[in-house]
């Protein structure tokens, strides 16, 4: 028979090239990033429109796709693997991880169940039980390997969903939600804003929801929660986004365990301060909650999706979760990935966390947690000394400095992203514009946090300063 020749069938040798050019091109990006504008500069914008028009008829040579794609694609990217991006709570990826991740895109695993990747799901069983040491979490929690917190609140929740109600007679995954008991959900009035979608998406509208007042630092404050009867479930959170406060976690477990109500955390990015022996009294009762949402893409700095759902009482997760049919194995002996998480077929996520955790060990991540915060105090410690002032206690990676009016801020936020030495962005903290400072990756050093601080109070002086000549002219 004929072959159809077609510039998509290759020979092992094209592809063994179009991998090392890839490498190539990838190892150049990030040798060169340090030296790049953090953002996205010039025409690069502008020049994405070489990678729309129309659907070609018959396709590409892959060669010049790759070519096309790091011309005109690398360039409009954000320099969130490098050092000096500061601009929300984004890891960068350890060397490590990427080098793991590349090797299994090359397996390109359906991590959906064992007999299709056992190497998969058994290093999901070996990576949640080390994550559950390293965040002092009890050891037989279950767990799902997710997108990131956002999906790790849904899958938490659903699992709390399923055990409220069942306690109160009522099986929501045989008779779903309308004429179930209503749930009581209390949240902390500095929620972050992935959980109310989370909450929505399981029925629990907005209006519904109890929230309890905040402290000056954004923590639930614990005594106000509404003591209520029936089933209930409270949302604490580890590391608020903008100033990096932890809830009182066990004063919060202790209250709503009293009232016989579920405790989820969302700990995005707080809960790895537990790893962190300077750090952990700040969470200090994690471990009595019930479920737990957390990121690795945000401070294990693994690369882009990463997340992971955990639950004290595996079963409530894996009820919540699990399906049945006749083309899939019985989920009792071994891990059947799917079993435990909303998605079915996805990629194998926990490879590059086994990757991050066994090339760091448990000093590692302890060390890459402390080291960000001291980054962040020494970000906090340059703006006081500057005058300027910092609004938030630096607990953890996050910084919040105001440069005075909010119109000064927001000024100054937008000059510093279009000089391009660093990139941070801007948030409103008690109803003020006020820069945020995340320090998340492990590639930004002490002398890029003293070049990022030069650049940005050299910005704020010559704005403070054009601003002041041009009143004086008024
Ligand atoms: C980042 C974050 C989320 C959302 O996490 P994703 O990984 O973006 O889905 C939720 N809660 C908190 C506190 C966060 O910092």
């Amino acid at each position: 028979m004929e072959s159809t020749p077609s510039p998509n069938s290759h020979s092992q040798n094209e592809y063994t090239q179009l991998l090392s050019d890839a490498a190539s091109r990838a190892s150049r990006y990030l040798a060169t990033i340090r030296e790049r504008h953090v953002g996205v500069a010039g025409d690069a914008l502008y020049n994405l429109a070489a990678l729309g028009g129309p659907l070609s008829l018959h396709g590409e040579d892959p060669r010049f796709l790759l070519k096309l794609l790091d011309q005109i694609g690398s360039p409009a990217t954000i320099a969130s693997a490098g050092a000096r991006f500061f601009g929300g709570v984004v890891g960068g990826a350890l060397p490590v991880t990427v080098a793991a991740h590349w090797l299994a895109d090359a397996w390109d695993q359906n991590a959906c169940l064992f007999d299709l990747s056992p190497v998969s799901a058994y290093l999901e069983d070996v990576v949640l039980a080390w994550l559950l040491n390293l965040l002092g979490l009890p050891p037989d929690c279950g767990g799902a390997f997710v997108t990131g917190t956002q999906m790790a609140d849904v899958t938490a929740l659903a699992a709390a969903r399923y055990a409220v109600l069942l306690k109160s007679g009522w099986d929501v995954q045989s008779d779903g939600m309308f004429g179930a008991p209503p749930v009581t959900i209390i949240v902390g009035e500095e929620v972050h804003a992935t959980m109310w979608k989370a909450l929505a998406l399981l029925g629990f509208g907005r209006s519904r929801v109890r929230v309890v007042p905040a402290d000056s630092q954004g923590r639930m404050r614990a005594s106000e929660i509404p003591r209520t009867q029936g089933p209930a479930i409270v949302c604490a959170q580890i590391g608020n986004v903008n100033t990096g406060a932890c809830d009182p976690v066990g004063e919060i477990c202790d209250i709503a365990h009293a009232l016989d109500a579920w405790v989820h955390v969302d700990g995005a990015f707080g809960l790895w301060a537990a790893t962190s022996p300077a750090r952990k009294h700040l969470v200090d009762g994690v471990a009595c909650a019930d479920s737990w949402a957390t990121d690795a893409h945000k401070w294990l700095n693994v690369p882009h999706d990463s997340g992971i759902a955990i639950v004290r009482e595996p079963e409530a997760l894996r009820r919540a979760m699990s399906i049945t049919a006749s083309y899939y194995p019985d989920p009792a002996s071994k891990r059947e990935p799917m079993q435990w998480g909303l998605e079915s077929s996805r990629r194998a996520r926990a490879i590059e966390i086994w990757a991050a955790l066994r090339s760091l060990g448990k000093d590692g991540v302890a060390d890459l947690i402390e080291r960000t915060c001291r980054h962040a105090a020494m970000f906090a410690e340059g703006f006081r000394a500057a005058g300027y002032e910092v609004l938030n206690d630096v607990v953890l990676n996050q910084v919040l400095v105001s440069f005075g009016d909010d119109g000064s801020t927001a000024r100054i936020i937008s000059a510093i992203q279009e000089e391009g030495t660093c990139w941070c962005g801007g948030t409103l903290w008690k109803g003020r514009k006020a820069m945020r400072v995340s320090v998340s990756s492990w590639a930004t050093t002490e002398a890029d946090v003293t070049r990022s601080l030069d650049a940005i109070l050299a910005i704020a002086a010559r704005e403070s300063k054009s601003e002041s000549q041009s009143a004086s002219q008024l």
